[in-house]
C-alpha cells in the first residue's frame, strides 16, 4: 500500500517537487550502486594481488588456490622461464640419514629453500613437496609432480657411507624411464658440469640408476642430487654450513636455469 499521492492529482509545483524527489532518489540509488561495484572490483584486485604475493613467497601454494581463472591470470601475467619442483628428502618422523647434531631431513630442506628464493629470482615458478619437517610418502611425491607436472624435477638428499674418506657431491638420473628419461640425462649432465667448474665443490660425478622411485615414477627431467657425506667430516663441515649450501644452491640454480632457456630454445646462460 502507497501513501504516495497520485502526480496527476497535484499542483504543477507539487509534481515539479515529487519529480525532483524521485530524481533525487535515483541518483541516491544509483551512487549507492556505483559505490557497491567500486567496492567489488577493489575487493577482487586486492584478493587477486595478495594472493599472488603469497604464492610468490610462499606462503601458499598452488593447489591452496580455488579459482582456475586466478591461476590462468597467474600464468599470463608472468613471463616464466619455466617450472621446477623441488623435493626436500625426508621430513617429519623420517629424518633420513642419522648425523648428529643436525638432521638430513633438515639440511635437504635448508639447501632446498635456499635453491627456490634462487630460482624465482630468475623467474622460474617452483612447487614444493614441502617446505616445513612435514612426512611425506615417496608416492605422494611422486603424486604431486604427477599433479603440477613441471619441466624438471630435483630431489636434495644426503649421503652416507661406511667409509669415512668418501666425500663429495653425486648426481642420480634414471634414462631408461620412458617419459623424461633422455631429458634427465641432460638436466644431470648441466648440474655436473656446474658442479665440476667449481673449484670448491668435489663432484662424484653423475650415476645411473633405475631403482630410485622419484626418479623412475616422475615422467619429467629428473635428478635426484646428495650434496654431501654426513659421514666424511670435511664434508659435514661444508653440507652445515650457510656458505656452502648457498654456493651448492647457486650451482644447482644455474644448472636448472640453463636447462630450461635450453628447452625453451633460448641462448644458454
Ligand atoms: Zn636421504
Amino acid at each position: 500500500m502507497s501513501m504516495q499521492p497520485s502526480i496527476e492529482n497535484l499542483e504543477p509545483s507539487q509534481r515539479r517537487q515529487l519529480r525532483r524527489e524521485r530524481l533525487k532518489r535515483k541518483r541516491i540509488k544509483r551512487k549507492r550502486l556505483q559505490k557497491k561495484l567500486i567496492f567489488f572490483a577493489v575487493s577482487v584486485l586486492t584478493l587477486f594481488f595478495f594472493r599472488s604475493v603469497m604464492i610468490h613467497s610462499g606462503f601458499i601454494g598452488k593447489e591452496s588456490g580455488t579459482s582456475h581463472v586466478f591461476e590462468d591470470l597467474w600464468d599470463l601475467n608472468d613471463d616464466l622461464l619455466g617450472t621446477v619442483m623441488l623435493d626436500a628428502g625426508h621430513g617429519g618422523n623420517d629424518c633420513g640419514t642419522d648425523a648428529g647434531a643436525i638432521l638430513e631431513k633438515e639440511l635437504n630442506l635448508q639447501i632446498t629453500l635456499k635453491i627456490q628464493k634462487k630460482l624465482e629470482k630468475k623467474g622460474v615458478r617452483v612447487f614444493m613437496t614441502r617446505n616445513d619437517d612435514t612426512y611425506l610418502s615417496r608416492d605422494a611425491r611422486v603424486a604431486m609432480a604427477k599433479k603440477e607436472n613441471p619441466d624438471l624435477f630435483i630431489s636434495i638428499h644426503q649421503n652416507s657411507f661406511t667409509d669415512s674418506s668418501v666425500r663429495g657431491m653425486g648426481i642420480w638420473y634414471n634414462e631408461k624411464k620412458t617419459i623424461g628419461g633422455e631429458e634427465s640425462y641432460i638436466l644431470a649432465k648441466k648440474i655436473e658440469e656446474k658442479i665440476a667448474a667449481d673449484t670448491q665443490i668435489i663432484s662424484r660425478g653423475i650415476v645411473a640408476d633405475t631403482d630410485l622411485q622419484v626418479l623412475r615414477q616422475t615422467e619429467v627431467a629428473a635428478v635426484l642430487i646428495e650434496i654431501g657425506y654426513v659421514t666424511n667430516p670435511e664434508d659435514w663441515k661444508l653440507i652445515v654450513s650457510d656458505e656452502y649450501q648457498e654456493r651448492a644452491a647457486e650451482r644447482i640454480t644455474e644448472a636448472a636455469v640453463a636447462y630450461l632457456m635450453q628447452q625453451n630454445g633460448d641462448e644458454l646462460v
